[in-house]
């Protein structure tokens, strides 16, 4: 007789998107002649460069030839990739091995396994608002009790909220824990932590045998020269951290699909040797993965040459000048807006105190505008809406504007 993995029962609804798309169906349906402008999505939308493109078509022709065809490849991925990877880490002053690279189809999926080579009874601490797969992801394999509806927290997880207070980038806990999963530049806040902030985790880390995984999914978004962009940077980090990271949002591989996750080879736990983590690394994924597209990885390695970056990155300046176009917008109507500066995601304060959901409402109905509610990413979102700077820019500048002409704001305790 087969059971079931109980845990799966404990998740809490997942219900965000879905609401999303029910409200907004509704509304549509009620108003058949309105049309909805979505600064919602985390996805991207312009279409890939050329040096990309190229270097894409080029490995599906060598397929298409006996003399050039590959089937499967390098365990831990293509090695010109990972040598590509370490020369852009060292580009940022930072030395990674390319055999410290493990490449994936994409950072979520290593986001949801990583946890599986860490002891069941480890206490996961996470950042609220968070991306959530590192919660469910821990949920589902037994790291915590029930989800407290009331509260709207797992029992067992420890939550470090972003505040308006923190600058959305909490401090170490004040309790032991032992694994930390830390996301900057943040989805869905927009925040990046400076050096310090990120010091002080690894002074935690290394002091309480922890082990943080470090989500970099947005470095490239960052064009603050003072902010670090990957955690290798913070004096230590080799001994307690994990980085994940993506080509996704970095060259709009959200449908090629390609990530990589670093796990250096002083890579600790309480109860390991150095180097031990890094094999069980290798171990999961030479047996549960057979390795990214190769086609994916002829495009990876075209991103990082030299045009590839330049043309990849004159497509996140086009989004981060939708970012500067909602910020300036909202806050010409009197909204509170953070984040959008080093991420393409600005965090808006509800006014006077609104729900998240409420102001969801309020822009779908006076403005056919659908974004986040932040809510959504945990309980420390409550209060505030997500709003993503993915989009063409006409359809961005044509949001903006129904914001600026209908969304009415009572002045009242605002
Ligand atoms: C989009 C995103 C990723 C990327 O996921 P892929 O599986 O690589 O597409 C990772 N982390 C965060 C926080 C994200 O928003």
């Amino acid at each position: 007789m087969a059971t079931i993995n109980k845990n799966f029962r404990k998740l809490s609804a997942g219900y965000l998107f879905p609401e999303i798309a029910r409200r907004a169906k509704a509304y549509q349906e009620a108003h058949p002649d309105a049309k909805l402008h979505r600064l919602g999505i985390g996805n991207t939308t312009e279409a890939l460069p050329k040096a990309v493109l190229d270097g894409l078509h080029v490995k599906v022709d060598r397929l298409g030839d006996a003399k050039t065809y590959t089937g499967y490849g390098d365990e831990q991925g293509d090695t010109p990739l990972r040598e590509a990877l370490s020369g852009y880490y060292r580009d940022l002053g930072v030395e990674i091995a390319p055999d410290e690279f493990f490449v994936s189809d994409g950072a979520k999926a290593d986001a949801a396994n990583i946890q599986s080579i860490f002891g069941s009874d480890n206490v996961v601490a996470i950042q609220d608002p968070a991306y959530p797969v590192y919660v469910d992801s821990n949920v589902v394999s037994g790291r915590t009790g029930h989800f407290d509806r009331n509260r709207g927290e797992y029992e067992g997880f420890v939550y470090l909220a972003g505040t308006e207070e923190n600058g959305f980038f909490p401090e170490p806990p004040q309790e032991k824990v032992d694994l930390i999963y830390l996301c900057s530049p943040n989805n869905p806040t927009g925040a990046v932590a400076t050096h310090e902030q990120l010091q002080a985790f690894v002074d935690y880390a290394r002091k309480n045998k922890a082990v943080i995984i470090f989500d970099a999914a947005y470095a490239e978004y960052i064009s603050d020269d003072s902010l670090p962009r990957t955690i290798f940077e913070i004096p230590g980090a080799r001994e307690c951290a994990i980085e994940i990271n993506s080509f996704s949002k970095f060259a709009g591989f959200t449908g090629v699909r390609l990530g990589w996750t670093i796990v250096p080879k002083e890579l600790v736990a309480e109860d390991s040797e150095p180097g031990e983590l890094h094999k069980m690394w290798f171990r999961r994924q030479v047996t549960f993965f057979n390795g990214a597209s190769n086609i994916a990885q002829a495009g990876g390695i075209a991103v990082l040459s030299t045009d590839g970056l330049v043309q990849s990155r004159q497509i996140i300046a086009y989004y981060m000048e939708n970012a500067r176009i909602i910020r300036e917008g909202l806050r010409s109507v009197g909204l509170t807006v953070f984040g959008g500066d080093n991420a393409p995601y600005l965090w808006v304060k509800t006014p006077n105190g609104m729900g998240s959901w409420e102001f969801f409402d309020q822009l779908l109905t006076q403005c056919q505008v659908i974004a986040t509610p932040g809510s959504g990413f945990g309980a420390a979102g409550e209060r505030y809406i997500r709003v993503s700077a993915f989009g063409h820019r006409e359809n961005i500048v044509e949001a903006v504007d129904l914001i600026k002409k209908n969304l009415v704001i009572s002045k009242e305790n605002n």
